[in-house]
C-alpha cells in the first residue's frame, strides 16, 4: 500500500526508532508513547486491520503475540505490560496497518 504510514516504515522509506525486526515483522516505538514503554509490533506485510485477518494469518498473529514478552522483557517490562489491538474505526484505529501496541513502566 503505497500510501500506507506504517508499509513506510516497513520498507524503511521514512525512519523509525526500531527496536526489533526479522523477516516478517517490525517493532518501533511509538512516536506519540502513552507510557514509558510504548511500542508497536506491526506485520511487513499491508494487513489492514484485525477484521480483514484470516485463517492464514493465524502463525503470524501468533508469532506476533509470542513475540511480546520476548520484546517487552528486552525494554524493561519483565514485571509485566499491556497490550492493545484497536481494530476499525469504531474500535478507535487511527492506522490501517494492523498493529499490536505494548505498554508499560519499567519496574525496579
Ligand atoms: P491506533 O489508534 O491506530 O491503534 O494507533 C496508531 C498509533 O500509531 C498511535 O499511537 C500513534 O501515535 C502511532 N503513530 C502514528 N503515526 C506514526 C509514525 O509515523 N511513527 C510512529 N512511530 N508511530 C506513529
Ligand atoms: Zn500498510
Amino acid at each position: 500500500m503505497s500510501d500506507c504510514i506504517f508499509c513506510k516504515i516497513a520498507h524503511g522509506d521514512i525512519p523509525a526508532s526500531k527496536i526489533y525486526e526479522d523477516d516478517d515483522v517490525i517493532a518501533f516505538n511509538d512516536i506519540r508513547p502513552a507510557a514509558p514503554v510504548h511500542f508497536l509490533l506491526i506485520p511487513k506485510r499491508h494487513i489492514e486491520s484485525m477484521l480483514t485477518t484470516s485463517k492464514e494469518d493465524e502463525a503470524l498473529l501468533g508469532k506476533m503475540l509470542a513475540l511480546t514478552p520476548v520484546l517487552a522483557r528486552e525494554q524493561g517490562l519483565a514485571a509485566g505490560y499491556k497490550t492493545a489491538i484497536n481494530t476499525g474505526l469504531a474500535g478507535g484505529q487511527e492506522v490501517f496497518h494492523l498493529h499490536l501496541h505494548v505498554l508499560g513502566t519499567p519496574q525496579q
